[in-house]
């Protein structure tokens, strides 16, 4: 049984803007979904209306098996971690977290006890009786997802809620946020424009782009299978290679042939593109598979000059220009012995080659 369905969701606002169309995706019981893209793609939208705090044009969402379209947000079963935290200032941490307790109806001790028990489970005891001024960024991210499980719903929302935590904080929280919901067990839908975040929390991530789903797997195959261009380019940091490029047959197999670079494709992709032999294509490739080579003489050299180089201790990112002038990244060991203007030959790795339909910039 899905936990959460949208079948065929639009969203166009007053303006008439479409901000989400035809947007379709089911999402498991117990399901950490990550709705990832680029700033304005429709995330937010998609679960606002999700969260019943923005109305849906057209198309149905299901929470459990249950149409939820005239559903009043209180009465989803649902809980929001926004951006902000939105933490009553006024408030104590302890007062924050027994709020929707005391709406519900919950006696004093029982919301004593809920409050303890969730403040020990995320090591926040300490703090019940801050004002959450008096808390640091990591402290408030912890106290609105305490807010956000007392209520023990059926679906945990989260809008970017790591956002305002420095680079250190937040991967502690990744990995505490992941945790979190293997131990609840409950589904997560978790908006973010951060792929890191997507790729290392997401058990499937869902990639969109002006509105438009793109894409729907596992971060493993989404990185090495992407379906078109937005996606392959989209995950991986640097970017996947794109070279425009000419599908040709010679010596009996298929080739990648532009004026810099005529890559041979690996035996067990011959069959595969037979069909688009002649063909414009984008070839794509990504910055790990290609190396420094040595010899210069193996059929998948190609030369290239040394642009800029990026050295981040543990590896190196080595720009360069191929012979036509088009641009291409390398990752690489940092042990280099090049500077910019240096010539060298680069090894494509034909093996994990992608290419694309000049046109549609779906996979071929
Ligand atoms: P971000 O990562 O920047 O928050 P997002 O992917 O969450 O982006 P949304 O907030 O869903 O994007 O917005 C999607 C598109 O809808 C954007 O182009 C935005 O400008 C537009 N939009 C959002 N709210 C409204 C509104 N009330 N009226 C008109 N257009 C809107």
């Amino acid at each position: 049984m899905a936990g959460i369905v949208f079948e065929q969701v639009t969203k166009q606002y007053e303006n008439g803007f479409e901000a989400v169309k035809n947007f379709n995706l089911e999402i498991g019981e117990q399901e950490f979904l990550v709705l990832v893209g680029p700033s304005g793609c429709g995330k937010t939208t998609s679960l606002r209306m999700l969260a019943g705090l923005e109305s849906i044009s057209t198309g149905n969402i299901y929470i459990n098996d249950k149409r939820v379209n005239d559903v009043a947000s209180k009465d989803r079963d649902i809980a929001m971690v926004f951006q902000s935290y939105a933490l009553y200032p006024h408030m104590t941490v302890f007062e924050n977290m027994a709020f929707s307790l005391d709406l519900q109806g919950v006696s004093k001790a029982e919301q004593k006890e809920r409050v303890q028990k969730t403040a020990t489970q995320l090591g926040i005891e300490a703090l019940l009786d801050r004002k959450p001024k008096q808390l640091s960024g990591g402290q408030r991210q912890r106290v609105a997802v305490g807010r956000a499980i007392i209520r023990d719903p059926a679906v945990f929302l989260m809008d970017e809620p790591l956002s305002n935590l420095d680079a250190k904080l937040r991967g502690q929280a990744r990995t505490e946020l992941s945790d979190l919901q293997t131990k609840l067990g409950t589904t997560f839908v978790y908006v973010t424009h951060d792929q890191v975040e997507a790729m290392t929390m997401g058990t499937r991530i869902a990639v969109m782009n002006q509105g438009i789903l793109q894409q729907v797997d596992t971060p493993q195959t989404l990185y090495e299978r992407p379906n078109n261009m937005f996606v392959a380019g989209f995950l991986g940091s640097p970017s996947m290679n794109f070279l425009k490029a000419k599908l040709t047959a010679e010596q009996g197999q298929l080739w990648v042939v532009n004026q810099a670079v005529k890559l041979p494709l690996p035996p067990q992709l011959q069959a595969k593109y037979q069909q688009y032999q002649g063909m414009e294509v984008i070839f794509g490739l990504r910055p790990e598979h290609i190396a420094l080579s040595a010899a210069g003489d193996s059929a998948t050299d190609v030369a290239a000059q040394v642009s800029a180089l990026e050295m981040m201790g543990h590896e190196a990112m080595v720009y360069f220009t191929l012979s036509d002038g088009q641009n291409c990244i390398a990752r690489v060991p940092p042990q280099l012995q090049l500077v910019p203007g240096d010539n060298f030959t680069a090894y494509f790795d034909m093996n994990y080659c992608h290419l694309f339909d000049l046109d549609s910039e779906h996979v071929l």
